[in-house]
C-alpha cells in the first residue's frame, strides 16, 4: 500500500509499504478520506516536538473496517479515531482527561495513522474506546471532521464567553468555531488575511470579517465599544496573531490560545499592565471523548456545514502536492484518499 512518511523534520515521502498486519483483537480500516491537519505541518516544519517520526501521519480519519480481530467490531462498519490512546485506568484517563495520561500514544504522531490505504487500530485502542463507529449517514466528507470539531467543542465548553467573539483565522478550525458561536448566539467577528476565507466566513454567517491591518483593529474597537468580550487564536504558528489579540480585547476579556505556538516561543507580559487589564488568559487543545462524543451527535444531526470547507483532494501519491497545498493555505481543508 502507498503511505505519507514523516521520516524526519523537513522530509516527507510517499512509500509503498505492507498493508498492516493483526494480532489478536486488532481491527484494520481502509481510509476513505484523511484531513491534513496544522499540527502535522508544524511538525514537518520541525515547530513541534510531540511527534516521534518515523511515522506516516494522519489522525482526522474517515475509513471502514475491513478486517476485524476483534469479538465487538464488524467488517462494513463506518469509523473514525480518537487518535490519542491511553492507558485508560490512570486518574487523568479515569476523568476523560486522556490527554495528560503519562502513557499517550498518538495515532499519526506515535504510531502509524491515515495518511495511508489501510491502518492498524490495535486492541487496546478498541478497548479503551479509541475505535468510534458511526452510522452510514455520516458521509466520509463530513466524518474526516469529527476530530477537529471535536477540539473546537472542547474549546467553546472551556472559553468564558458574553456578548462578541473575535476569531483569528479562518481555516478550517475558524469556520468550525464560526458556525459554533454564531450558534450559541454570540456576535461574531473574523479576522483573516486571506480574501478567500473571510468570503467563506462570510456564507457562514459571521458577523463582519477583517484583514489583519491595523484599521481592522479600530474598526473592530469600535463595532464592540471599546473591545471584544472573547478572543480565540486558531491560526497556527503565527505570532503577530497574539499581538493583534490584545489590541482588540477589552478589559476583563478572555483570550484563549488555541492554535498550536511554535516550540521556544515565549510571552512577554507586563504584570502591572496586566493585572489591571484582567485579562483571562487560557489555552485549550484537543478533545475529550465527552466532546468526541457531542462532535459525533452534531454530525448524526448535520448541525453544521462543512462542504465550504472541505475544498482540496489528492490522492495518497500525490501527498507531497497535498502538503504544498495545505502549508500555502490555497483553499480551507486539504484532504488525501486512497
Ligand atoms: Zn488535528
Ligand atoms: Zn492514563
Amino acid at each position: 500500500m502507498k503511505a505519507i512518511v514523516f521520516e524526519k523534520i523537513q522530509q516527507l515521502s510517499i512509500q509503498e509499504k505492507p498493508i498492516p498486519e493483526l494480532t489478536d483483537g486488532d481491527v484494520l480500516i481502509q481510509t476513505q478520506l484523511c484531513g491534513i491537519c496544522a499540527s502535522d505541518l508544524a511538525a514537518l516544519r520541525g515547530d513541534v516536538s510531540d511527534y516521534a517520526p518515523p511515522v506516516v501521519m494522519g489522525h482526522e480519519l474517515a475509513g471502514i473496517i475491513v478486517d476485524s480481530r476483534h469479538p465487538d467490531v464488524k467488517i462494513g462498519e463506518r469509523v473514525t479515531v480518537n487518535p490519542m490512546l491511553s492507558c485508560g485506568v490512570c486518574s487523568e484517563c479515569q476523568n476523560d482527561l486522556d490527554k495528560y495520561c503519562k502513557n499517550i500514544e498518538g495515532i499519526g504522531h506515535d504510531i502509524d495513522g491515515g495518511y495511508a490505504e489501510y491502518m492498524r487500530m490495535p486492541k487496546h485502542g478498541v478497548d479503551t474506546g479509541k475505535l468510534i463507529r458511526v452510522p452510514d449517514s455520516i458521509h466520509p466528507e463530513e466524518l474526516l471532521f469529527l476530530e477537529p470539531l471535536g477540539c473546537c467543542l472542547n474549546a467553546m465548553r472551556e472559553t468564558l464567553f458574553k456578548d462578541s467573539v473575535a476569531i483569528l483565522g479562518a481555516g478550517p478550525i475558524g469556520l468550525i468555531l464560526t458556525q459554533l458561536t454564531k450558534q450559541a448566539g454570540l456576535a461574531t467577528y473574523i479576522v483573516e488575511p486571506h480574501a478567500h476565507r473571510r468570503a467563506v466566513a462570510e456564507t457562514l454567517g459571521a458577523d463582519h470579517t477583517f484583514d489583519t491591518s491595523p484599521e481592522s483593529v479600530v474598526r473592530l474597537r469600535e463595532l464592540t465599544n471599546g473591545g471584544v468580550d472573547t478572543v480565540i487564536s486558531a491560526t497556527t504558528n503565527n505570532t503577530s496573531a497574539i499581538a493583534f489579540a490584545f489590541e482588540i480585547v477589552r478589559r476583563g476579556g478572555c483570550l484563549n490560545f488555541f492554535g498550536l505556538a511554535p516550540e521556544g516561543e515565549e510571552l512577554r507580559i507586563n504584570l502591572e499592565e496586566f493585572h489591571y487589564a484582567g485579562h483571562k488568559l487560557m489555552a485549550s487543545w484537543a478533545f475529550s471523548r465527552a466532546s468526541l462524543e457531542e462532535s459525533k451527535q452534531l454530525l448524526i444531526k448535520k448541525a453544521l456545514n462543512f462542504e465550504p470547507l472541505l475544498t482540496d483532494r489528492f490522492p495518497i501519491a500525490q501527498g507531497l502536492t497535498a502538503f504544498d497545498n495545505a502549508a500555502a493555505q490555497r483553499g480551507i481543508k486539504t484532504a488525501v484518499h486512497p
